[in-house]
């Protein structure tokens, strides 16, 4: 379903992704850990063109979006077509980023009905569907301020859902949570894996990523240096980098 080839990317002065290898199967649950700046992130805003690649090609659905030829940069789809593309991706990010001014069904069903043309009332159907699977149900009719940090990431995942997306992309959903919060959205996602949502999930949890992931990637330094099972990843960890992080981490 997704195909990252040979992708750079490049900041000022920093390689971020330093030719990247990545490619994804419907349904997949894959979890990406490894230290900080290592290009964890990075990964995540290309696939969804937050952020624009320096070479290589991306596929998602079968549309290939960017590529370089004979090291020539080719040009970007026009920007329609970038907009078709983040709509096949949902991103949730370590801070929810709700419209505050919104209710939760209105955040949830903004998307649909702005960009997918949905009638209001099949996007509210639908959005109420996704509130009550996220546990929110009684919670429609509240602003993100009345909200808990672990109901804000729920609603923030209802969302996403919303748009049906082919990947949920995830960076760090727990991360601005207090611990004793962090459990009711990785339950959420726990769900959402077992229901063979494709997704990529940035994470520090690696007792979670143990647990769902069906491919754990390692990343050092803007590169893959290890994937696999989790139990190959954390069992059996092969390079110097990947022992050293998991000592560290766990
Ligand atoms: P963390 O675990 O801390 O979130 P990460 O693995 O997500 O780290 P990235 O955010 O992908 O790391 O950053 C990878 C590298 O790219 C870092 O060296 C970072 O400084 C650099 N970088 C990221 N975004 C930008 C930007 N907009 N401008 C310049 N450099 C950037
Ligand atoms: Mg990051």
């Amino acid at each position: 379903i997704l195909q990252m080839n040979d992708i750079v990317k490049e900041f000022a002065g920093c390689t971020a992704l330093d030719h990247v290898n990545f490619s994804m199967k419907k349904g997949e649950t894959v979890a990406i850990i490894g230290p900080s700046g290592s290009g964890k992130s990075t990964l995540l805003r290309c696939i969804n063109c937050l952020e624009r690649i320096t070479s290589g090609s991306i596929t998602l659905n079968g549309d290939t979006f960017a590529e370089t030829k004979n090291g020539q940069r080719a040009a970007y789809l026009p920007d329609k077509a970038l907009k078709n593309i983040c709509a096949e991706t949902g991103m949730i990010f370590q801070h929810f980023n709700l419209f505050p001014h919104m209710t939760c069904l209105e955040n949830v069903c903004y998307a649909p009905v702005k960009v997918k043309k949905q009638s209001k009332a099949d996007a509210q159907k639908r959005g109420r569907q996704l509130l009550d699977m996220v546990g929110l149900a009684h919670k429609e009719d509240a602003y993100p301020a009345q909200l808990s940090g672990g109901q804000k990431q729920r609603a923030a995942i209802a969302r996403g859902l919303a748009m049906n997306p082919e990947i949920m992309l995830f960076d760090e959903p727990t991360s601005a949570l207090d611990p004793e919060i962090t459990g009711e959205v990785l339950n959420v996602m726990r769900k959402l894996s077992t229901a063979h949502t494709t997704m990529v999930i940035v994470t520090h949890e690696m007792g979670f990523a143990k647990e769902v992931a069906d491919r754990v990637i390692f990343m050092d330094a803007g590169r893959i240096v290890e994937e696999g099972t989790a139990e190959e990843i954390f069992q059996n960890p092969k390079s110097s980098r990947l022992k050293e992080f998991l000592s560290s981490v766990l």
